[in-house]
């Protein structure tokens, strides 16, 4: 299958490691420019091996002059086809925990300065009839996941302005969809079953085996599987498909 990748134009936000780098290695190996920005230009150049294809950008999902600024750039040259929104996770804690200003402070990080970057791009893609916006978000945005208030409730936004978008540039030829990570094996997820172990004093082996042992696939997925259905999404061949969530998570949301 020909994903029509070549020659697109894609931005992926939180490059450096994870899924979003995963995604962006996967976007141009399909022969896609890929706009790779994070906080630390050096930990993306750390993983770019074709810089023809492969463009590092710092940004900071907090700062909104650093959004505008990244928007500018990309629109001196026309902007994107395709963006793929990611960011930083905010730390756990209960709802009755979660104060006023770290709602607004994480609120503005990971979804309205999101929200601002994508009204920006959006305008090019609707002059050229074809673009894709997708956003990550988490299983939490279906089944709350415990002590993760701030995550479940802000992830829960995007998933309201995706779906409003959705309806609003279909007919513009943009498909706007979000994809929900259960339990992906990156660092993140590394570093997240050593703080579990150190929080209960247990073996992080034992930690890691009992939440495998939750996902019906009975394992963690892997970061290339979580990219090649975003790379899907972010194709030609997706066309028909908006206004969705989508699981990625080997089974572990319980309801249908
Ligand atoms: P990660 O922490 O490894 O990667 C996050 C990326 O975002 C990094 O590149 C980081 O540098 C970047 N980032 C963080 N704060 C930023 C900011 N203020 N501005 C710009 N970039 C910023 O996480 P991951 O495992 O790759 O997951 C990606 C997203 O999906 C996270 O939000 C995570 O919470 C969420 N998620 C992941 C899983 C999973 O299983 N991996 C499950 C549910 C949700």
């Amino acid at each position: 299958m020909d994903l029509e990748l070549a020659g697109k134009r894609a931005l992926v936000l939180g490059a450096s490691r994870g899924l979003g780098k995963a995604i962006a290695q996967s976007l141009a190996s399909e022969g896609a420019t890929v706009f790779a920005a994070a906080r630390s230009v050096d930990k993306i150049s750390d993983w770019v091996t074709d810089h023809e294809t492969v463009h590092p950008i710092a940004l900071d999902l907090a700062k909104i002059e650093d959004v505008d600024a990244l928007a500018a750039r990309l629109l001196e040259d026309g902007g994107v086809d395709i963006v793929v929104n990611n960011s930083g996770g905010p730390p756990p804690g209960s709802a009755q925990a979660a104060d006023r200003g770290a709602w607004i402070s994480h609120f503005e990080a990971m979804a309205a300065n999101l929200f601002h970057l994508n009204s920006r791009l959006l305008p090019a893609m609707q002059q050229r009839g074809w673009g894709r916006i997708i956003s990550i978000t988490s299983s939490g945005v279906e089944q709350p996941i415990p002590n993760l208030a701030l995550s479940n409730g802000i992830r829960s936004a995007v998933v309201g302005w995706s779906k409003s978008l959705a309806n609003e540039v279909a007919g513009d030829g943009i498909t706007v969809n979000v994809v929900m990570p259960g339990r992906i094996h990156t660092e993140r997820v590394d570093e997240l079953d050593a703080a579990a172990a150190k929080r209960t004093d247990t073996d992080v082996a034992e930690v890691s085996a009992k939440s495998r042992a939750a996902i019906p696939a009975g394992r963690y997925g892997k970061p290339q599987e979580f990219a090649d259905v975003v790379t899907f999404l972010a194709s030609a061949r997706a066309g028909y498909v908006t206004g969705s969530k989508i699981r990625i998570d080997g089974g572990a949301i319980k309801s249908v």
